[in-house]
């Protein structure tokens, strides 16, 4: 995957084996700086555009081997598509399929021209195409085998470009840490659950959080324990993996900024427990944790950029096994807020734990809100399918703000339904809750059961069960596998947090 992306002197000599040429369909010559480039590559490009058998569909490319001097170089031309369609999704995506273009040619480094004309034509503001851009030919290069396989070669981006730098100002550098953080997600989600246990994931975040001056404390099962978790130790007790409870501050001791505690579900294997899953799919229910992960990443990715917002990130991790300690169905769990749910399938999981969560938040952090993200349920990818996550919260204004921050990230969320008639149906018989409503509105329930312990606390809840995972029809940048969604969406909504405070 490329490790280093440098602004390149728009005036310099471009000297990679690829030079990567956007151009929108509507475009009948390259802009000026790429065309100045494109003159050291024997007008490859413009020959390229001139040709009737270009139309600039997003994603479509060609690749001209050109003689340089004593050297072969490549002019990569790639479609973003037509202008009014181009939001961060679309560029991002168009970007991918340009790096994908390149892979069969084994080069170690590109360049990607970055035309302020081309870049001000887009209907989203210059920064975010530019950003885009670079996640998504970066993220594209993601190596999804964990080392194993050996496809994308390219290590090195650089950005050739007209842009001032005051008005580039750290997006460069800020598009670079986030592929990092996600490729790390990405990795962390795809790897097998009989590598990455709940302590080997609370070791991870660990490790993450040192790296971004981010403070980071690992609950063990007797802290755990002592805090009442009972949800999060009845998951645990049919597995021989111990559970972990990771809590991480950002900001946290600056008490004028907002607070918000982002929630993680960190479900490291999820077989179902006693109500186990059907065998075809089971394997990739080493995703499970792909909340929590997003999680983490993006309170290193808020630290590294220095936003002026409070965040607290906690993630429960736990194994989800039916071995012959494990709770049962018909079980009655009492939580840490005290309040009791019946237990009426142990694949219903995810609720339970994030339950003891967020009660935790509410009381301990008393934040000005609580965003929880995880793969929830399956009612969600029937619902939305697998490009688009699932939301719902009890303050409209931060479901808005999420929707925003959606079409800045290119993640796209839908709005569900919540109301009391949701919430009823939660309720427990011979409990407070249950944790299975049927089949209706599954999504909705699931979600519902979890803001039920944000009690007064405003609360957001993403299903990303979807999103989390790309079964091979997802942008160009996604990888196979695990796709590091929730990431950027969550740092974009606590940048509207941070604009608004
Ligand atoms: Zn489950």
């Amino acid at each position: 995957m490329i490790h280093s992306v440098l602004v390149r002197a728009a005036k310099g000599r471009v000297t990679e084996d690829a030079v990567v040429f956007p151009v929108f369909s509507e475009a009948k010559r390259l802009a000026a700086l790429a065309a100045r480039i494109d003159k050291g590559l024997d007008g490859a490009a413009a020959a390229v555009l001139a040709s009737e058998t270009f139309r600039g569909e997003r994603g479509e490319t060609r690749v001209v081997t050109v003689k340089r001097g004593r050297r072969w170089a490549n002019a990569v031309v790639v479609g973003l598509g037509p202008r009014a369609k181009a939001d961060a999704e679309e560029i991002a995506d168009a970007l991918g399929a340009a790096a994908r273009s390149l892979y069969p040619l084994k080069l170690t480094a590109a360049a990607l021209v970055v035309d302020q004309a081309v870049a001000k034509e887009a209907p989203v503001p210059v920064e975010f195409f530019v950003h885009a851009a670079i996640k998504g030919f970066v993220l594209a290069t993601h190596d999804p085998s964990l080392g194993a396989g050996t496809t994308p070669t390219l290590r090195r981006l650089s950005i050739v470009t007209d842009i001032p730098a005051r008005t580039l100002g750290g997006i460069v550098r800020r598009a670079h840490d986030l592929c990092g953080l996600v490729a790390r997600v990405r990795d962390w989600v795809n790897t097998p659950a009989n590598r990455m246990t709940p302590a080997r994931l609370a070791d991870e975040c660990r490790k993450m959080c040192a790296e971004y001056d981010v403070a980071c404390r690992v609950w063990s099962r007797a802290d755990i324990e002592r805090a009442r978790m009972g949800a999060v130790l009845a998951v645990a007790s049919g597995s021989r993996e111990d559970p972990r409870f990771v809590v991480a501050h950002y900001n946290v001791e600056k008490k004028t900024l907002p607070l918000v505690c982002l929630v993680g579900k960190g479900v490291t294997f999820d077989s179902g427990g006693v109500s186990i899953k059907p065998w075809e799919k089971m394997h990739e229910m080493k995703g499970d944790m792909a909340g929590g992960a997003a999680v983490i990443a993006a309170i290193a990715c808020a630290a590294a950029s220095k936003l002026p917002v409070r965040v607290v990130g906690l993630v429960p991790c736990v194994e989800n096994m039916p071995g012959g300690g494990a709770f049962r169905p018909g079980d009655v769990l009492t939580t840490s807020s005290g309040k009791t749910v019946e237990v009426l399938t142990t694949d219903a999981e995810g609720r339970l734990i994030l339950a003891d969560a967020v009660a935790y938040a509410r009381s301990h952090y008393r934040p000005d809100l609580i965003v929880d993200v995880a793969t929830l349920t399956g009612g969600v990818v029937v619902a939305l399918g697998t490009r688009v996550a699932g939301l719902m919260g009890t303050s409209e204004d931060h479901v808005d703000a999420m929707r925003t921050a959606a079409e800045r990230a290119g993640e796209p969320v839908w709005p569900l339904p919540l109301d009391d008639r949701y919430f009823a149906m939660v309720k427990g018989e011979i409990s407070d809750y249950k944790n299975y409503a049927g089949r209706n509105a599954s999504p909705v329930t699931g979600g519902a059961m979890i803001g039920a312990f944000a009690e007064g606390t405003p609360w957001v809840h993403l299903d990303i069960a979807g999103t989390a995972w790309n079964e091979g029809n997802g942008p160009s940048y996604q990888t196979r596998g695990a796709t590091g969604y929730g990431v950027e969406l969550l740092v974009r909504f606590l940048e509207i947090v941070a604009e608004n405070r």
